[in-house]
């Protein structure tokens, strides 16, 4: 497996690579969630690349940006035993050397990128689209894949490659769960075993409402009672929402396409999920 730490050789690499090249940019600390991303690359396409690097531009001040977990060794490993064969692991200097101030950034609309975690995160998906078009810019991937467990992120980033006609076609992939319904994420490391057992609730009350969706109780009754039970369980939730699918708007009611949206607090781990309405 090819690790490459800066651009030219990076470059080099691209230049004399026949077939197509996906790219899955990461934060590291890899889930099976992660790798269920690198097999659906292995079947589109013939090379893949996963990149690793814990963007500081998508982090608030408060954000848990020095205690994201950093498990290169272990990450590289995975990767090499899920068939991967080229990863990129940028640091800082290379990807800001100028630093993070005053420089050039791309910026989401905002019908997309104020609400749900943007409403919360001012400045995170700014953050993720410029790093991205950066990742972007220096593979020079044909296919992008991206989870659907950040369906804002992925909303946004098919947004902003049309928008700046960049030449790149976004394939979304499934969102990975546990056995028990939770979805894998980084920061379920966080959790604590209590919290741990609590933490399928977010999920199972999303296919709660995505179930009842469409009968007789009203969408706001619906999400009052999601709200209450999330509460009751322990969670601190954050926002909780029916939205369409391609807008991100609120819906009061179902329609083809929409989503229950939620992100919610347990202790100092915050968790998000995502449910289409069937
Ligand atoms: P992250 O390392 O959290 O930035 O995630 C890297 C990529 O993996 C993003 O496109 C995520 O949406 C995707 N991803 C993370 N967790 C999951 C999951 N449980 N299921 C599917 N994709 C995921």
């Amino acid at each position: 497996m090819a690790v490459f730490k800066d651009i030219a050789s990076l470059r080099q690499w691209r230049q004399n690579l026949r077939g197509t090249l996906v790219l899955i940019p990461t934060m590291g600390n890899l889930h099976d969630g992660h790798l269920a991303l690198v097999r659906l690359a292995a079947a589109r396409a013939e090379h893949v690349l996963v990149s690793i690097y814990v963007n500081p531009l998508q982090f608030g001040p408060r954000e848990d940006f020095a205690t994201y977990p950093r498990t290169l060794d272990r990450d590289l490993q995975r990767l090499h035993e899920a068939g991967c064969q080229t990863v990129f692991t940028p640091d800082d200097g290379l990807m800001y050397p100028r630093g993070r101030q005053d420089i050039c950034v791309v910026m989401p609309p905002h019908s997309l990128s104020k609400v749900l975690c943007g409403a919360s995160r001012p400045g995170h998906f700014a953050g993720v689209c410029t790093v991205l078009s950066k990742l972007l810019h220096i593979v020079a991937p044909e296919i992008l894949i991206l989870g659907e467990k950040d369906y804002q992120q992925l909303r946004i980033v098919q947004q902003m490659v049309a928008d700046l006609n960049l030449n790149v076609q976004v394939l979304p992939a499934p969102l990975q769960r546990e056995a028990d319904g939770l979805a894998y994420s980084s920061r379920n490391a966080f959790l604590s075993p209590a919290e741990r057992r609590i933490a399928p609730l977010l999920a199972e009350t999303l296919f709660d409402l995505a179930r009842r969706s469409g009968g007789r109780t009203a969408v706001s009754d619906l999400r009052m009672a999601g709200w209450e039970s999330l509460e009751q369980s322990g969670f601190l939730p954050d926002y909780l929402e029916l939205r369409d699918g391609q807008t991100l708007q609120p819906l009061s009611v179902p329609q083809t396409g929409a989503r229950w949206f939620a992100a919610a607090h347990l202790g100092q781990t915050r968790l998000i999920d995502n449910v289409i309405v069937p």
